[in-house]
């Protein structure tokens, strides 16, 4: 069976994609080969008649978990230090905007707080329009989450979709079950961007047998989306929907004006 990292690589790496704009989480750490003594780097060892895993394979599995995440460049900036509030704080609705927010920021801190002790942490779904904040949360929480070496695996929607039709198709050398595996049993799974894609019969299910497994598992989903739950029930199905409010908490994130229009004025000094 192929590894889970070259399957990893496909699921992200769309074809037009702009190589420079994709690092690897695991930039920062050494990438020399570890030449294990114990094993001599083939990660077992003998235990009188049984091969058992060698220590180092606890240590891979920990880069692994850099490379599962594969933020790009832009994502690994998110951090909850640099979540700016100002940018709610305008408009008529400027209160609600806000204390929407830092009911936000304060459940995703949380969350990467509680998932330490309890790997089953309740998700979170975000909603919101475009350029609310929503994604941004959802990579604070992923950068925590690497740091605190938690499995996680960051998948945008659309490429998901992507992927599971031309696994569909056989044009991927990725099999469905290795990638919906993946997918269902990754400790924290990030799913961004559920918007209103061309969903299919096959994708639909497919996306839902994710959820569905995640959700009797308890293993903690954390979703945007800029659909309200009626456009999620029309897109997604009422199944779906209905995982959806078993398995998060849901947050709204709402701005007078789009935080990346309000960040372009602030540069170019048109506010
Ligand atoms: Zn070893």
């Amino acid at each position: 069976m192929e590894s889970s990292d070259n399957i990893l690589k496909r699921i992200i790496k769309k074809p037009n994609s702009d190589d420079s704009n994709i690092i690897e989480a695991s930039n920062t750490i050494s990438n020399k080969k570890v030449t294990c003594s114990i094993c001599g780097d083939r990660g077992i060892i003998l235990q009188g008649d049984t091969g058992v895993p060698c220590s180092c394979m606890e240590q891979k599995k920990i880069l692994n978990s850099f490379r599962y995440a594969r933020l790009s460049r832009e994502l690994i900036s998110c951090r909850f230090d640099n979540f700016d509030l100002d940018f709610y704080n305008s408009g008529t609705s400027a209160k609600e905007h806000t204390i929407n927010a830092q009911k936000a920021v304060q459940a995703a801190q949380e969350f990467c707080q509680n998932i330490s002790d309890n790997p089953h942490e309740v998700g979170l779904l975000f909603s919101g329009s475009v350029g609310s904040g929503k994604t941004f949360l959802a990579a604070a929480i992923a950068n925590v989450l690497i740091e605190k070496q938690t499995k996680l695996l960051f998948l945008v929607v659309p490429d998901l979709l992507d992927e599971l039709r031309a696994t569909f198709d056989s044009k991927s050398e990725t099999s469905e079950f290795d990638l919906l595996d993946i997918a269902r049993t990754i400790p924290v799974l990030i799913l961004d961007d559920l918007g209103a894609h061309n969903y299919t019969d096959w994708t639909r299910n497919r996306l839902y047998s994710i959820l569905n497994y995640r959700t009797n598992e308890k293993l903690p989903t954390i979703i945007t989306t800029n659909l309200s739950f009626d456009e999620i029930e029309t897109h997604l199905g009422e199944r779906t929907c209905s995982r959806l409010l078993q398995m998060c908490r849901i947050f709204r994130l709402s701005t007078e004006k789009d935080i990346r229009r309000q960040k372009y004025e602030k540069r170019e000094r048109l506010s």
